[in-house]
């Protein structure tokens, strides 16, 4: 019999094992551990860790359900320490004569808290917002203006938006409104010119570079790019300030060549192409130019590879810090040019780890039925099947497949022209089931590509269901093909037994989860364990906090997930939020997710509306259903509820 103490050693590989088999020893390595308990916890500074299974039962029990948006403020905070102490260091070691600061786009989440931590870091470097819309930029100005960084205006601006911009410097916030075309140039002066304005915005403007990024959003640079000014529609903008005596007003260069750059080597020469601007345009242009805003676009490394392909980048914050600074610094060593203030912009690096989407895992679908026996008079290619099915082995399994194929597909086209019996075609179709899986595990025993069968096998994996929605929680999975990783909260000391697809509940064929991101090979389908009734088995998708939130749709009426942020009990509760109490001090701020009444009113259908139309169909009439229950349903959550037993 083995001691305790080797148990808890070969319990201790099996957990790490499993963190392996994940990669969360890769793409998790700073943030994601496991706890004795086999639970997985997440690592956020300057909290104790969080047991994200415990987290998620908890709220179980107060009945707040999954799906739901777990939140670390501090992680953010720890984001954005880490890159602003990047940039301090490689200011320090190119002896660069100017400040560097951050300013995070609001459209990477708009969510309260997210932008409450960003703006609100009392002790940390300070962060400025960028308002791509009028209603981003209401929310920037809303907020006590901050005299060290700056407010930016981007995207596309009619007269009511330039308008907007010059109120919020009226209210003491150092706005920059970066044009973007020529026309806005000319409605920019134009506001200039309709009032005595007390105090007035800066200028920038946005360059259209030749270099472009690299992954999936390298189209966002490049000429052919939707954004920015062409250098003679540059020249074109100054002149236009110098004619209206607004010259001065011309402060910041901006480029964004798009968004997960994979490769530090174009960071390094679009950097460079737009220092080369920045110093030519100061020169004879525009004096007061101090600001260079090299956009968004550090890479997030989702799946742990450190590679240069689209889930991951081949360089870290800091080196991506250093080669700005150094590649601005070397341009105005040559120059002489005015040192100018480095913004980034980067959105992505800063938000995508403090947010984890959970999702209970509900049923394994696509099981096999018991096969049906030899039936008398059964047609020839059912017995053709049962042969393949028999005689099918690692030598022969290709051409094995391939005639079971042609069997299926014969039973079927004999039942179409009305000369099978119907008990032949699900025979047919059961048979078929059976080889390919028995096709399947000798390809998975051989380890081989299973040449043009392979996308015949897949249809053979199974399918678990998770109790979310692609469209509402992982908008860029289904819309792009982003690669999220995945890993189960708990049972990491267990071998997983099934190798599944996760599908979510719409009603779509495209809810699903087609890859996972892995160090090795993304993955498309994930190691899971079989859930044991009555025992809550939760996924959870890391680093969902950038964009998934701001860009999710409510398809299928399923709506905005529950949120919850994790805080220490010492800090205020979040305005309009319900606070529970966690463990070891640390509270959970919920903000309740969207009910079906919320949902059907966001299409027109308000709730009075309803009500008052199910009060009519009852009168009168005998049914079952109350209207006081159905006022219930309109207060319930569309997600499935817990169910209990199968
Ligand atoms: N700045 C601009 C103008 C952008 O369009 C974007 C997003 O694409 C960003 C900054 C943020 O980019 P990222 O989140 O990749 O850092």
């Amino acid at each position: 019999m083995k001691s305790h103490g080797e148990q808890s050693t070969s319990y201790l590989d099996a957990m790490h094992g499993s963190l392996k088999r994940y990669g969360v020893d890769r793409w998790g390595e700073e943030f994601v551990g496991v706890n004795e308990a086999g639970h997985i916890v997440f690592r956020a500074p300057e909290l104790p860790p969080v047991d994200l299974h415990a987290l998620a039962q908890t709220l179980e029990a107060q009945g707040v359900r999954a799906p739901h948006v777990v939140r670390f403020p501090t992680m953010i905070e720890g984001r954005i320490r880490r890159l602003s102490e990047a940039f301090a260091a490689a200011v320090a070691e190119n002896e660069y004569p100017a400040p560097c600061c951050g300013v995070l786009p609001i459209k990477v989440n708009q969510r309260r808290a997210v932008i409450d931590t960003v703006d609100g870091l009392s002790d940390g470097p300070a962060f400025g917002l960028e308002a791509g819309s009028k209603p981003e930029l209401l929310l920037a100005m809303s907020r006590p203006p901050r005299a060290e960084v700056p407010l930016l205006v981007n995207g596309f601006k009619d007269r009511e938006f330039i308008r907007m911009a010059y109120h919020a410097a009226e209210l003491g916030h150092r706005v920059v409104v970066v044009l973007e075309s020529l026309r806005e140039v000319t409605r920019f002066i134009a506001v200039a010119r309709e009032q005595a304005w007390k105090q007035q915005p800066d200028v920038g403007v946005r360059a259209k570079l030749y270099s472009r990024g690299s992954g999936r959003w390298q189209a966002s640079g490049g000429e052919a790019a939707k954004f920015g000014l062409t250098t003679l529609e540059l020249l074109a903008v100054a002149r236009a300030l110098r004619d209206a005596g607004l010259a001065d007003r011309l402060a910041l260069l901006h480029f964004h060549i798009g968004s997960q750059i994979t490769r530090i080597k174009h960071i390094k020469t679009a950097v460079r192409e737009a220092a080369r601007l920045y110093s030519g345009l100061q020169a004879d242009y525009a004096p007061n130019l101090r600001s260079l805003d090299v956009g968004g676009g550090l890479g997030v490394d989702y799946d742990g590879s450190r590679a240069s392909h689209a889930s991951s980048a081949n360089y870290t914050v800091e080196e991506y810090a250093n080669q700005v600074v150094f590649e601005v610094m070397e341009v105005v060593r040559e120059t002489g040019a005015v040192a100018p203030r480095i913004i980034t912009e980067s959105g992505r690096a800063l938000l995508a780890h403090h947010a984890v989407t959970v999702a209970d895992l509900r049923e394994v679908q696509g099981g096999l039925l018991p096969a049906q026996e030899p039936r008398e008079g059964e047609h020839r290619v059912i017995a053709q099947l049962r042969e393949t099915l028999e005689f099918i082995s690692a030598s022969n399994y290709e051409e094995y497949f391939h005639d079971a194929l042609d069997c299926r597909d014969e039973a079927l086209q004999l039942f179409s022209s009305g000369n099978l019996h119907l008990e032949d075609r699900a025979a047919a179709e059961g048979l078929f089931a059976r080889v390919r899986l028995a096709t399947k595990a000798i390809v998975d025993g051989l380890g081989r590509p299973a040449g043009d069968i392979v996308d015949h096998l897949a249809v053979a994996n199974c399918k678990y269901l998770a109790n979310f929605s692609v469209f509402q929680s992982l908008p860029d999975a289904w819309g792009i093909d982003q690669v999220f990783p995945a890993v189960p909260l708990s049972r990491h000391g267990e071998r997983p037994t099934v190798h599944s697809e996760v599908i979510d509940i719409t009603c779509d064929s495209d809810g699903c989860v087609p890859r996972f991101a892995h160090p090795k090979e993304n993955l498309s389908v994930l190691p899971l364990h079989e859930r044991r009734d009555a025992e809550p088995y939760y996924l959870a998708f890391f680093m969902t906090g950038a964009y998934q939130e701001s860009l999710s749709n409510d398809h299928n009426l399923f709506g905005r997930t529950h949120e919850v942020v994790v805080r220490r009990e010492t800090e205020p509760q979040a305005e309009g939020t319900r606070r529970l109490h966690f463990v070891d001090g640390l509270a959970l701020d919920v903000r309740d997710g969207d009910t079906n009444g919320v949902l059907l009113a966001k299409v027109d259908f308000d709730r009075k509306s309803i009500e008052g139309s199910l009060r009519e169909r009852h009168a009168g009439q005998e049914t079952t259903l109350g209207v006081a229950w159905s006022v219930d349903l309109l207060d319930a959550y569309p997600y499935l509820s817990r169910t209990q037993g199968p």
